[in-house]
């Protein structure tokens, strides 16, 4: 059963909140894993599905680990959470993996049963115009951004004004803001930490570095 349909089955719920964490998770870490917990807590969401990009659009710096193994990477992560699942949506796509063809088909798999919330990291929200459609994106669900504490909205409200001002009718981009604390980690970080022999501890679960560990990933 897709994690989508054992939602639908889990929550008895008539209308339920559902967040959506997309990333590349190359490889999933503490910032991830915190960032979804708060949003779930904060935002009363019911579950929340972790999506791995399948081919990026955007280009990520250094060494992109095979979709698999970042798919599994995350089950690993989140598998003792009852409230996260992990979709392969993205992954099992063969074409450039866009999130506005994911929010067309998790909308159809939920329909009406399901508020989406688009979890994100402050910064990768204000790129949001660079995305495809991104307007469509905004009418498919609301965002949940992230920022740390001391960040400056300014740039955010900046963006809610452009997005209202390009609409055509009466709609309105719901994008929220959620404090998390600080928490400088990066995969970024962690691949060049793997490359040249630095320790990993505490940065992601011990399973996901024993995981990456084993198959070699990032060396
Ligand atoms: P990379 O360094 O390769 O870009 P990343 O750590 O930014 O990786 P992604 O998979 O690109 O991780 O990010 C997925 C989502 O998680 C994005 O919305 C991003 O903004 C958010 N995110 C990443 N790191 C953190 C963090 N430390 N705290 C909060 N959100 C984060
Ligand atoms: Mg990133």
């Amino acid at each position: 059963m897709f994690p989508e349909e054992k939602i639908i089955k889990l929550c008895a719920k008539k209308h339920i909140k559902v967040g959506i964490m997309g990333g590349t998770f190359n490889p999933i870490h503490f910032g991830h894993l915190v960032t979804a917990e708060e949003a779930l807590k904060q935002f009363c969401l019911d579950k929340v599905i972790f999506i791995p990009t399948g081919n990026p659009p955007h280009k990520t710096s250094g060494i992109l680990a095979g979709p698999e193994d970042r798919y599994l990477m995350t089950v690993i992560a989140t598998a003792s959470n009852p409230d996260f699942f992990v979709s392969r949506i993205e992954i099992d796509r063969e074409k450039t993996s866009y999130t506005i063809d994911t929010l067309k088909e998790l909308k159809n798999i939920f329909s009406d049963r399901a508020g989406l919330y688009f979890i994100t990291g402050a910064d990768a929200i204000l790129e949001i115009l660079s995305w495809k459609e991104p307007r469509e994106i905004m009418q498919y669900c609301s965002f949940i951004a992230a920022t740390r504490p001391g960040y400056d909205i300014k740039k955010i409200e900046e963006l809610k004004s452009k997005l209202d001002s390009f609409s055509t009718n009466s709609f309105k981009a719901q994008i929220y803001l959620m404090e998390i604390p600080a928490l400088a980690i990066s995969s970024t970080d962690i691949r060049n930490r793997i490359k040249s022999n630095r320790s990993i501890k505490y940065l992601l679960p011990e399973s996901v570095s024993n995981y990456l560990l084993k198959h070699g990933l990032y060396k």
